[in-house]
């Protein structure tokens, strides 16, 4: 018979109570053994609700207090030398510490999870590190479940995974050479977990849908052989998820394991390949419900795959589950009441997709008869989505058909507006400016709140708005800031404004996710046909534009974050989503210009996090994201100037896309690498104006005017000083005040200070 499995669930629970019990903890209000007790009772009612849904193989170890490669370098004994660390059993108070830093002890690197928006810690190794085990996580939490009846599958996270997803200091040393030292503590538990009962162990390499060195994939085979050989009676089962495994899939077809789960969402064509390679010992586990997404399966073309692998394996050899964790999924579309019953037809949370998988099973278990409701209400579903008016709006889609290339591109090349732009805006040498946002105070969270509960009337938030605005707008002036902003005090997310805006977005009640520790962010979903109802920002920023003879900066959320950002439709390509999402931008770029704004920002953090886990995917990626942005800003005429924001500092690899963009001012994220990012764009010799940010906005901390003097004189050697701006390195909203104005204050005397050198050094000759 095959078998229904999952691969990981939602840690943070359907009340958030992790994230909660967390913060109650860390804050010094209760024990460890409450913290303790609430994980346990979460656990409790995730094992319960998978067994309730259908599913055989439930996991177990998937579930952590902060993060699972975290866990995994607990539970190994990697624990960096600057934690005191006794070397025993990793405790609660040293595994925080290495996730949020102690005193003298910063914590371990935080970064993305392969594509998605969850972050993982980094592990650090250096040449002499030894592991150990050092805690007994995976064998506490089966036997928990055993207790309640439930025989889970333990989850570890692989040791290539492992081993390639952390980083070392010492140059040129492999983490990969640790390998050899690593296996025993592998060995170690899962012997343990065969001991208390464990059948099946569910082993994670989601490395192997990434690019790998040769070095790496060599280690495979005798590495899994030790693994294999550590416990006879329990059955391995290797995952891979997030892509295909490409030319890896005949030699992970052959490692000695019992099987093998392939993520046929993301990469569908895998499959006929696989039952090609597939040797007679093993087991393929079909990976045909979309874990990254919150859309209900078309059961049909789910079971069609999975038809064809029963009849080439027989359903012994079939495993059904989807296609990664469902970590990146919320938990139950139950809780989503307030949407009508057609919206919520289309969708599935985690807990359905678990019934999905289930009926999926069932189908090829008992026959299709068996799971006809079913299937039935998935067929109603993708019908209704097919043809639904709320999804699909012709206008819309003519008026992408209709694009032009022209509409690709502003009217003049770069060096004629920039000639026209001097003109018009006679910005001093090293103009600053900043990136948006100004401290969201309580008093504004509370304005937010009032309004939305009605204590507020939507006349008295306006009000208030307009005079955050013009307090921020003789703050600017007052210190003496070229280029100004509004401050998005009406803003509460850069994405979610603008998605509350546009037709075609929904968002969820409780749709939470986790993005890291006890962070969740609730993405909103995109669903059907995008478009803009009506100017968006055009009266704020006019607004503040009438306070101030200085140019005021418009504030726009570029295409590729907004749909980075959110939970996209399935049902067309991501590229034509952005670019309907870049056609509605343009609007709002066309209107602030009418509207007498002449320099306009979109912002574009997320265009680098959209890159395609393989190499070879990434050229397509960053043409259509490109012509996104330039879809949406090519609306500028030349005098109108047009900048981007980005708050990474890794532009190596992107730097060609970054001219593409052919934004007029830049601004990025410098001051933590200390501008050494901008070797790649002298190296690239950008053509265009650049904001390396001169100070971290993550720190309260304040710059004083010589350090960030320094910091320019460094951007000098790189740039230009007809390029450089000067400005933060990200928007200040989540900044105080004092070191807001202290900060700004030093960063403009900075500027004038280098200003005055310059020109005098360039009069005197
Ligand atoms: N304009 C936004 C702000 O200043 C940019 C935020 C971001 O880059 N993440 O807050
Ligand atoms: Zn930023």
């Amino acid at each position: 018979m095959a078998i229904s499995c999952n691969l990981g669930f939602p840690r943070i629970g359907i009340r958030r109570q992790l994230k909660t019990a967390l913060e109650r903890y860390w804050a010094g209000q209760s024990s460890a053994e409450e913290l303790f007790q609430a994980a346990a009772e979460v656990r409790r009612a995730h094992w319960r609700l998978q067994r309730d849904a259908g599913i055989e193989h439930i996991p177990s170890n998937d579930f952590s207090l902060y993060d699972h490669v975290l866990d995994t370098a607990a539970m190994v004994g990697c624990v960096p030398s600057r934690f005191g660390w006794n070397g025993k059993q990793v405790e609660l108070d040293t595994y925080f510490a290495m996730a949020r830093g102690a005193s003298g002890a910063p914590p371990l690197e935080m970064t993305k999870w392969f594509d998605t928006n969850y972050h993982y810690l980094v592990p650090e190794f250096e040449p002499g590190t030894t592991f150990r085990l050092s805690t007994s996580q995976a064998v506490e939490h089966f036997v928990e479940a055993l207790k309640l009846g439930i025989t889970t599958r333990p989850v570890l996270l692989g040791p290539i995974s492992f081993l390639h997803l952390g980083k070392s200091k010492a140059a040129g040393f492999r983490p990969m050479s640790l390998l050899g030292g690593l296996l025993p503590v592998y060995r170690q538990v899962i012997s343990e977990l065969a001991a208390v009962g464990a059948k099946w162990i569910q082993i994670d390499e989601p490395v192997l849908a990434t690019d790998l060195p040769k070095e790496t994939l060599d280690e495979l085979p005798s590495a899994y052989q030790q693994l294999a050989a550590a416990a006879p009676n329990v059955q391995l089962c290797l995952t891979t998820y997030f892509g295909s495994l490409g030319e890896y899939l005949p030699v992970v077809l052959r490692l000695p394991v019992a099987a093998v789960h392939l993520d046929l969402v993301r990469a569908p064509a895998q499959l006929d390949a696989a039952l090609e390679l597939v040797p007679q010992r093993m087991m393929l586990s079909l990976g045909v419900v979309d874990g990254r997404n919150i859309w209900r399966t078309d059961l049909q073309r789910a079971l069609a795959m999975v038809e064809k692998a029963v009849s080439r394996l027989g359903t012994d050899r079939v495993m059904v589950g989807p296609s990664c964790s469902l970590l990146h999924c919320p938990i139950d579309l139950d809780e989503e009441t307030q949407l009508d019953a057609e919206l919520r037809s289309w969708l599935a949370f985690a807990k359905q997709k678990l019934q999905e998988v289930a009926a999926l099973v069932l189908a090829v278990n008992r026959g299709r008869q068996a799971a006809a409701d079913a299937l039935a209400a998935s067929d109603a579903a993708q019908a209704s989505r097919a043809r639904s008016q709320r999804i699909h709006n012709p206008e819309v889609k003519q008026r992408l058909a209709a694009v032009t290339p022209a509409m690709f591109r502003r009217p003049s090349q770069d060096d004629i507006r920039r000639q026209k732009q001097r003109k018009k805006f006679n910005l001093p040498l090293l103009p600053t400016t900043t990136i948006g946002s100004f401290p969201q105070t309580a008093d504004i969270r509370k304005a937010r709140a009032a309004l939305k509960n009605g204590t507020w009337t939507p006349q008295q938030y306006e009000e208030f708005c307009r005079q955050q605005i013009a307090e921020v707008v003789r703050f600017q002036e007052e210190v003496g800031l070229d280029v100004l902003v509004h401050g998005e005090p009406e803003r509460n997310d850069m994405v979610e404004y603008f998605g509350e805006q546009l037709e075609g977005f929904l968002f969820t009640r409780n749709g939470w996710v986790q993005s890291y520790g006890s962070r969740c962010v609730k993405p909103p979903i995109i669903f059907g046909d995008v478009c803009r109802r009506k100017p968006m920002t055009v009266s704020w920023s006019s607004y503040a534009q009438s306070l101030t003879s200085k140019p005021m900066k418009g504030m726009l959320t570029g295409p590729i974050t907004i749909l980075q950002w959110s939970f996209v439709r399935d049902d067309q390509p991501r590229r034509d989503t952005a670019f309907q999402i870049a056609l509605a931008i343009r609007d709002e770029v066309a209107d602030l210009q009418r509207a007498g704004i002449g320099v306009i920002q979109i912002d574009e953090p997320a265009l680098r996090e959209g890159l395609p886990l393989r190499q070879a995917q990434r050229g397509d990626y960053l043409r259509w994201a490109v012509d996104a942005f330039r879809l949406a800003a090519a609306a500028a005429d030349d005098e109108t100037q047009i900048h981007t924001h980005m708050c990474y500092g890794e532009f190596g690899d992107i730097i060609e896309a970054i001219g593409e963009l052919d934004a007029d001012v830049i601004s990025i994220e410098a001051a933590r690498s200390d501008m050494e990012l901008l070797n790649a764009f002298s190296r690239f010799r950008y053509p265009r104006d650049i904001g390396p940010g001169v100070y971290d906005i993550h720190s309260p901390l304040v710059p004083s005017t010589e350090e960030i003097i320094a910091r320019l004189r460094k951007a000098l050697s790189h740039l230009k000083a007809e390029q450089l701006w000067v400005n933060p390195d990200c928007g200040l909203k989540t900044r105080g005040w004092p070191e807001t104005r202290a900060a700004l204050e030093n960063m403009v005397a900075a500027a004038k200070a280098l200003r005055e050198e310059l020109s005098a050094r360039r009069s005197g000759g």
